[in-house]
């Protein structure tokens, strides 16, 4: 039986969504299930690891490891990969994953798929689908000839299993001899939003050009508090400087996929579609009845979004009380 190890990323001392995504599909599978993490509160997640599936968790607690630094957390990850013998190793195709993953494959020697939507895992045989040019087709892939295979997975694509809740893990501590290092992260400084990052987001609301000017974004704020839900954009309005290019979405922005997706005055060019149409329920707003992405919409109002968002967080507020 073969052995499959899952990078695991938390914040706030809790897994990600993705990454108990990752442990589910890994655990569904039969095989044995063991977890990676690194940082100073890297043991904290142990507990929560192990009631989705993993046996054992490979931490590495230095300090080092808190803030991202490629070099290092190659090296790191090579060492635990080659020690635990997984043959598997899921991550989340996140920025750090898709920035990481490429190095330790190649430090591996390793097969790896990047930014999948789809896991099939069947013994040695491992496939996954994959959207290509821009999410206008998509490929099924499969590993040959590889001993380690690594497989990178869009967030929001698998489902979580029920937590075991006495569950427990053998926690390995790993520690890392650093090289000297030839880049060195000085500081973070992180964004002003304390709002859940666009791509781990359940509900985003998004809006477009014809929101008209950055003020009205406002309209979009008070319907995202109602629901939970982040704030996204076109790159059009970003463009214009209404938003932050952290909030786009599309083929040059972020890749999303939440349980719904709500585009306001959002036309729906194919290189926003990129980045959504994975989305499980999309919700278009819009005066123009021909616009694009109606054809993507499961649900359509057309009409102003002066007229439809007051009247719609007004509603939602009232169904959520
Ligand atoms: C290489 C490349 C990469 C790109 N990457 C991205 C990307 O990552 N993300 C992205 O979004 N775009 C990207 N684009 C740009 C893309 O092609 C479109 O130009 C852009 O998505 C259009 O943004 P929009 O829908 O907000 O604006 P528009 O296309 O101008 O659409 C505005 C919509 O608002 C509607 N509207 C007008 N008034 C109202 C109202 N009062 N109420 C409701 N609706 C109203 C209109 O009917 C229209 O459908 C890229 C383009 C290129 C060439």
């Amino acid at each position: 039986m073969g052995k499959i190890l899952v990078f695991v990323e938390f914040n706030h001392g809790q897994l990600k969504r993705s990454s108990l995504e990752l442990l589910s599909a890994a655990q569904s599978s039969g095989q044995t299930v063991v977890a990676a993490a690194v940082g100073s509160l890297a043991e904290g997640i142990s507990k929560e690891a192990s009631q989705y599936g993993a046996t054992d968790i490979y931490v590495i607690k230095e300090t080092t490891f808190d803030k991202y630094n490629p070099e290092l957390f190659t090296l790191g990850l090579t060492e635990i990969i080659k020690k635990s013998e997984a043959s598997l190793v899921l991550a989340t195709a996140s920025a750090l994953g898709k920035d990481l993953f490429p190095r330790v494959a190649a430090r591996l020697d390793a097969g790896i798929l990047s930014d999948c939507i789809e896991l099939k895992i069947s013994g040695d045989n491992v496939t996954a689908k994959r959207p290509i040019y821009s999410g206008k087709c998509f490929s099924k892939v499969t590993f040959e000839n590889c001993p380690i295979k690594i497989v990178l997975m869009r967030p929001n694509q698998l489902p979580i299993s029920v937590p075991n809740a006495s569950a427990t893990t053998n926690v390995i501590a790993h520690s890392v001899n650093a090289p000297s290092l030839r880049t060195l992260i000085k500081e973070v400084v992180k964004g002003t939003s304390e709002k859940l990052d666009l791509t781990e987001a359940n509900i985003i609301v998004s809006g477009g050009r014809g929101m008209k000017e950055a003020g009205n974004f406002k309209f979009l704020e008070q319907l995202a508090d109602v629901l939970g839900a982040t704030v996204g954009a076109s790159r059009a309005v970003v463009d214009a400087g209404w938003v932050t290019h952290d909030l786009q979405v599309g083929q040059t922005g972020k890749t999303v996929a939440p349980s719904l997706y709500i585009a306001v005055g959002i036309s729906g060019a194919i290189q926003h579609l990129a980045g959504m149409s994975g989305s499980k329920v999309i919700v278009a707003i819009n005066t123009d009845a021909n616009a694009p992405i109606f054809q993507k919409a499961t649900y359509g109002i057309v009409g102003d979004f002066a007229d439809v968002l007051p009247k719609l967080t007004e509603e939602f507020k009232r169904a959520m009380a």
